[in-house]
């Protein structure tokens, strides 16, 4: 219940939608109530069962202006006193088709409101998941998460707007429904009617049966769908490497499997959810026969004060009481998988980062000393990556991070954006410890290249002043330029408006780096993050990268992964790495001298002809 409420909760402000659509609803059940109880006068017109007698006119004080019954018997009385029998019949016609008209009007608006509400909600929701997610931290974002996100915010919130708010409909209009239904049923007859409803508690209790496994099964449907949404994200952007391997037999057998699972837990729920249907139907028809055999009996026996009329209108109402007994039946078997996507996207939405400014966290607007890490170590789960690691990178340096690969480079180089956190040990900037400062205004200081270019569907311009505003072009090519990139987009079909294709796939290697290289520029930051940024490119790419990556190191601060060791010769510090432990640091010269692992590592790459 608690998850219904807040489901609904974005709904605000739901007096806005609620309190016209009370209004339009209640309006609704007494027209389409009123239709019913109009077969009674009709029918009696219709035989004859009318004679000619005097109605008093209801007195027009008070409430007695409400008093339609009394109004409405009046005037028929009127009609046949003076008219006669077809010109009554006309009038309760009449009265009968304006009913319908306002009760379908009312429905009408009563329908719309409660979409709008839909529609608001749903727009509230995905919102709201979409701006969490991308507030958390980056390790949140593994590979089978991907896929439950996508699912989450792709197709749940579509099922929990469906049955929220269409139980809610339910839990208004229905029981509004019911109840005037009940009350036009004992003003009919109050014996019929008790003996009739001993049968519906039996009737609830069957269908609560069939639809008791529902939650468990809706539950294992959305995750074996948020893995198939996984699989279909992980074969679209691999489809290159999948065909390469021969492996789409394998990846079909995967999706299949999924595919398969899913199939089977939804088959089993449609077997419950459409049992409840025809199970009900039958019911009321049993009852409906029970009704006319009893009532029946007493009709034509004359032992009740029931005309036949009446007792048609009776029937005629109660077969109508079904349907909204079978609405609230039915919304009780979707409601289940509303609230289990529910629970999953407010999951979702209630994850906290978990890495977070702290409350007294400032702001830094310059880089004037130094970065440290102090006795940093870090563990992926059980696995110690970085043990006790000490390191300065003192402003306008470059430091060259090398060793084998495994060895935690990318880990340490993360934690200077603090894209993690140590688990013991701390990272300052300029002497503050980095919890302490304003994680946004740190990141601006920091630019980032690695060896995937993460580009995106949009056209050069926007790649490379992404995420920013009021970016001239000539800011735009300048950076170009000095990434060594201006002169291939002045070759493309449109230069700088070249729309680059889905993660920059109408580019080389060596152009989508330099593209990421343009960005960093035009960041322009004081610090400079390069993840093994020419690994990836062949050798004459890697030499136009290269020189791009020396212009932009200049005059920065820079720390540099390189795979090849030729390239960071210059650098100024060199720290080796080898399983999260410094085992040497120094420039090329005393490193080659202190003939360690970095000797090694250059010996091994020159022997390699390098
Ligand atoms: P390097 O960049 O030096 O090659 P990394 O810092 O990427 O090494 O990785 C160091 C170790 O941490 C590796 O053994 C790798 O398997 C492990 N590792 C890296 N990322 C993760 C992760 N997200 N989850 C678990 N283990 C990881
Ligand atoms: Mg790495």
């Amino acid at each position: 219940m608690k998850t219904y409420f807040r489901l609904l909760s974005f709904a605000k402000p739901i007096e806005k939608f609620a309190i016209p659509y009370v209004i339009c609803t209640i309006l609704y059940v007494f027209f389409s109530t009123a239709v019913l109880t109009l077969l009674i006068p009709l029918l009696d017109t219709l035989f004859n069962a009318h004679s000619q007698n005097t109605v008093v006119k209801p007195s027009g004080s008070g409430l007695s202006v409400l008093n339609l019954k009394g109004w409405f018997d009046y005037y028929l009385q009127y009609f046949v006193n003076s008219k006669g029998q077809w010109a009554a019949l006309q009038f309760v016609c009449v009265v009968m088709i304006v009913a319908v008209i306002l009760g379908n009007l009312f429905r009408y608006l009563a329908q719309r409101i409660m979409e709008n509400l839909r529609i608001h909600t749903l727009l509230n929701i995905r919102r709201a998941v979409f701006g969490n997610v991308m507030r958390l931290h980056l390790g949140f974002f593994n590979n089978e998460r991907k896929g439950d996100i996508l699912s989450k915010i792709a197709n749940e919130v579509q099922v929990v707007q469906y049955s929220v708010t269409g139980t809610l409909q339910v839990i208004f209009k229905e029981p509004l429904q019911l109840i005037a239904f009940l009350i036009a049923l004992f003003a009919i007859s109050v014996k019929l009617t008790l003996i009739s409803l001993l049968v519906v508690p039996v009737a609830g209790l069957i269908i609560a049966r069939i639809v008791k496994r529902l939650k468990s099964q809706a539950i294992a449907a959305q995750n074996s769908y948020s893995n198939l949404v996984s699989y279909l994200d992980e074969a679209l952007s691999g489809i290159k490497i999948i065909k390469a391997f021969n492996a789409t037999g394998f990846i079909t057998t995967r999706f299949d499997e999924e595919n398969v699972r899913y199939s089977k837990i939804t088959k089993s729920m449609s077997k419950r959810q459409q049992l409840a249907s025809p199970v009900s139907e039958v019911l009321s028809i049993t009852m409906i026969t029970f009704i006319v055999l009893y009532g029946g009996y007493q009709v034509i026996h004359n032992q009740s004060d029931l005309k036949a009329a009446q007792f048609i209108a009776y029937i005629g109402i109660f077969s109508q009481l079904m349907r909204p007994a079978k609405a609230i039946g039915d919304s009780f078997s979707t409601i289940h998988s509303g609230l289990a996507a529910g629970e999953r996207i407010l999951g979702l939405i209630d994850e906290k980062p978990a890495i977070t400014d702290s409350a007294n966290a400032v702001e830094v607007n310059d880089f004037s000393d130094a970065i440290r890490l102090e006795n940093v170590s870090f563990a992926y789960g059980d696995r110690e990556v970085l043990k006790n690691v000490n390191l300065t990178l003192p402003k306008g340096k470059s430091i060259a991070l090398v060793g084998p690969s495994g060895g935690g480079k990318s880990t340490l180089m993360d934690m200077l954006p603090r894209f993690i956190q140590p688990s013991s040990g701390r990272v300052t900037f300029d002497g503050q410890d980095i919890k302490n400062i304003k994680t946004d205004s740190l990141r601006s200081l920091i630019g980032f290249v690695n060896q995937e270019s993460i580009l995106f569907n949009d056209t050069i311009f926007n790649n490379i002043a992404f995420g920013k505003s009021n970016v001239t072009p000539e800011q735009v090519e300048a950076a170009a330029r000095i990434a060594n990139a201006h002169n291939f987009i002045m070759e493309t079909d449109n230069g700088y408006n070249t729309n680059i294709g889905d993660r920059g796939s109408k580019l080389s290697g060596g152009q989508k780096q330099r593209i990421s290289i343009a960005r960093a520029v035009l960041n322009n930051p004081p610090i400079m993050l390069l993840d093994e940024a020419t690994s990836a490119l062949d050798t004459e790419s890697e030499k136009l990268v290269q020189d791009a990556l020396n212009n932009l190191m200049k005059n920065r601060t820079s720390l540099i992964i390189a795979h090849r060791l030729s390239t960071i010769q210059n650098a100024d510090i060199i720290v080796v790495l080898e399983d999260g432990v410094v085992v040497e640091q120094g420039s090329h010269l005393e490193l080659i001298e202190h003939n360690g692992l970095y000797r090694k590592l250059i010996d091994m790459q020159t022997f390699n002809a390098d």
